[in-house]
């Protein structure tokens, strides 16, 4: 029996894209059906994130034209990874597996064809990895890959240029339900889920229209979340950092006895503020390292649900 597929694809203001690319979805999703890859119940399934312009009625204007196309909205914005988990968990009441993909044609759709073959061959995770990262910035490229080599140093286990382009089939998407946590980075937990897993390479293009809502202070709450979600390494360095600092004044103490008693003065006003700047500084980013874990488990013991679900467009629950 052919599985039926769920492309699975989060929008976020991209009234500018979505003409562009959605058609391109379901002329692969066709091609595939064609093939006798998959079902003929196979979709393209949107998920509105709360846009602001006219992302949803674009949207209701596709599933109204086309039965191939099926659309979700919630409530309120929920950011890229909540919107991923609110599509991926409605398209598990009827897939047998999901493609997670951005919408602005950046993650090239012909990988789609040999994640399926991957499928085919009894792989349930099938990752899609850029092979090279020539289009993007100087900036971009140069901080992602300082990133994935600090969060190795953290012991954090994720897949290098992998983002959220990724195969999963029904079983994986009832395993990841079972985590419950507020901060999901579903780069870092999916990999531990185990099953079989395997890669798939394709080259990533630009935008094709509309802007990237990943600026500088998004990419360094999603960084800092793979890091606090994943490793105590963190705060065990400020306890390591703890220890040298107070050998490092053991010594300094020793030095100013020896001084004192054989009679040796001086003004030593640098030497005392380098010191205190340089303490303080350290305890300072400390309480800082600390505070985003305890952040991060007030946000976890309120449990509050992640998304709501406003509207569906060609699903049976609607
Ligand atoms: N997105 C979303 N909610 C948000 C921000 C982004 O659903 O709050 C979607 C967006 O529409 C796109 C995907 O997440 O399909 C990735 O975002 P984007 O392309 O802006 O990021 P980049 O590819 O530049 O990292
Ligand atoms: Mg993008």
């Amino acid at each position: 029996m052919t599985p039926i597929l769920y492309l699975v694809i989060p929008c976020y203001n991209e009234e500018q894209v979505l003409p562009l690319t959605s058609g391109k979805f379901k002329a692969k999703l066709e091609e595939l059906i064609e093939a006798g890859k998959i079902s003929d119940e196979s979709r393209v399934m949107f998920v509105n994130d709360g846009s602001k312009d006219t992302t949803w009625d674009i949207l209701t204007s596709l599933c109204e034209e086309d039965k191939k196309y099926a659309a979700i909205s919630l409530a309120h914005n929920r950011g890229h990874q909540n919107a991923l988990i609110a599509g991926l968990m409605e398209a598990k009441k009827y897939a047998d597996i999901t493609i997670s993909m951005d919408c602005d044609g950046q993650d090239d759709i012909n990988a789609i064809t040999q994640m399926v073959d991957e499928y085919a061959k009894g792989n349930e995770i099938v990752f899609g990895v850029r092979n090279d990262r020539s289009t993007d910035s100087w900036f971009k490229r140069t901080t992602a890959q300082s990133y994935y080599k600090f969060l190795r140093g953290m012991g954090v286990d994720i897949i290098p240029d992998h983002a959220d382009y990724r195969l999963m089939s029904s079983r994986v998407l009832n395993a990841l339900e079972g985590y419950g946590e507020v901060n999901l980075f579903l780069r870092g937990i999916i990999p531990q889920l185990g099953f079989k897993q395997s890669v798939v390479y394709y080259s990533r293009a630009e935008r094709e229209a509309g802007t990237t809502h990943y600026p500088l202070s998004k990419m360094m709450s999603l960084a800092i979340d793979g890091v606090t979600s994943f490793s105590i390494r963190p705060l065990r360095l400020i306890t390591v950092l703890g220890i040298i600092v107070a050998l490092l004044s053991f010594i300094g103490i020793i030095y100013v006895l020896v001084s004192v008693i054989s009679g040796y003065y001086v003004d030593g006003w640098a030497s005392t503020t380098c010191i205190l700047c340089f303490v303080s500084g350290i305890q300072m980013i400390s309480l800082g390292v600390i505070g985003e874990y305890i952040g991060r488990i007030y946000l976890e013991t309120k449990k509050r649900p992640r998304y709501f679900v406003a509207e569906r467009k060609n699903l049976t629950e609607e």
